[in-house]
């Protein structure tokens, strides 16, 4: 028999409010219930939506691994409530790491730390080191408090596809292998936490993200070393920086970032190709001349690093339902605030 699809509930805390509204506590309940019985529930976070569960139980954390198609040798990221929760899970607290979580949790950076014998080899991958972020959604937070426990939670999304940033696209990847989904609405930084390994001499980026290079290198005092993105395509062996595998975060439809968008717009409409065009410059004359096109779809994409991360993965989601054959992006510029950007567009544009 078919298992049924997961309930899909609102929950909310309006800015001034000092307590959520009693139907986002129920929420909360049922959500804690299912953490509690190994049960796997959609979280939203302020990076992207989370598959969630209890981190210190090994069956439950399997079932994440099993129900995203993840393979074992990926290790998990750990969400926790506070900083004394993320100590309690670590093995050493380096420098680094104190200075990185004291200024910037609750927020979208994860520390990568010797880890504690209580957690287990599954959710490490085998590793000897755990990764752990205090994520700045309030009622993710509530949740882990709630539960009692750290919750391991990857992206919300079959291995290798789209993460999501929305509850729907949540609903999509995963139908009927996730038990509950918390809709907490969009996802305000659209992409996934900054990883930084504070276990090496200098202290590494191993993924970027929404806090860039020069904001922890001010904070920590020091250089940082940026990991070198992998163009192995995904494959099973163990890797330092699992996140690193060329292919991840993609789209079904084919992606191709290009410097010269309306050149390649214009040969591919030529051969009879339905596209769709994320322009950084929607009002380039170029952009205007192809867009009478029946077979172009244009997206406006905002020219702000910010903003453009917030909508990239809900338009290309979107966009995956248009019947296209290809997505053409322009490539974004080659400053420091785009360089995650950069990196997941590359990623999403690699080939199978
Ligand atoms: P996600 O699948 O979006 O949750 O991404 C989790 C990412 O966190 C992985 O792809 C790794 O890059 C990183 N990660 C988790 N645990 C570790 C670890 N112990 N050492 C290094 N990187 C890790
Ligand atoms: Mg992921």
């Amino acid at each position: 028999m078919p298992r049924r699809l997961p309930d899909i509930l609102p929950i909310e805390w309006p800015e001034n409010d000092p307590a959520p509204p009693p139907s986002t506590d129920e929420a909360l309940d049922r959500a804690v219930v299912l953490i509690r019985s190994g049960g796997l529930v959609a979280i939203p976070t302020e990076t992207v939506y989370g598959l969630a569960t209890d981190a210190l139980d090994s069956e439950s954390v399997d079932r994440i691994f099993r129900a995203k198609g993840r393979p074992a040798t990926n290790p998990l990221i750990v969400h926790v409530a506070d900083q004394a929760m993320a100590q309690s899970l670590a093995s050493a607290w380096p420098a680094v790491a104190e200075a990185i979580t004291s200024h910037f949790w609750p927020g979208p950076v994860t520390v990568v730390v010797p880890k504690h014998r209580d957690v287990p080899d599954i959710v490490t991958a085998g590793g000897p080191t755990v990764a752990l972020r205090c994520p700045a959604h309030r009622l993710t937070r509530r949740l882990i408090e709630r539960s009692g426990y750290p919750l391991a939670a990857p992206s919300a999304n079959r291995s290798e596809s789209l993460s999501p940033t929305r509850a729907a696209h949540v609903l999509e990847s995963l139908g009927d292998r996730v038990d509950l989904i918390l809709d907490g609405g969009p996802c305000p930084h659209g992409i996934e936490s900054t990883v930084v390994d504070c276990t090496t001499s200098p202290p590494q980026i191993l993924r970027p993200g929404p806090i860039g290079r020069a904001a922890l290198e001010a904070v920590i005092g020091g250089p940082l070393a940026v990991g070198s993105v992998d163009t192995a395509p995904a494959s099973a062996e163990p890797a330092r920086t699992p996140g690193s595998h060329a292919r991840h975060y993609a789209p079904r439809t084919p992606l191709e970032l290009t410097a010269d968008a309306p050149t390649r717009v214009a040969e591919l409409l030529r051969t009879g190709k339905r596209i769709g065009w994320l322009a950084l410059r929607p009002t380039d004359p170029a952009v205007r001349a192809l867009a009478a096109s029946h077979d172009l779809v244009v997206v406006p994409m905002p020219d702000e690093p910010a903003a453009f991360a917030a909508a990239i993965y809900a338009t290309l989601h979107a966009l995956d339902h248009r019947d296209l054959d290809r997505i053409i992006c322009d490539v974004p510029p080659a400053t420091e605030p785009w360089h995650a950007i950069h990196d997941r567009l590359t990623r999403a544009a690699s080939p199978t």
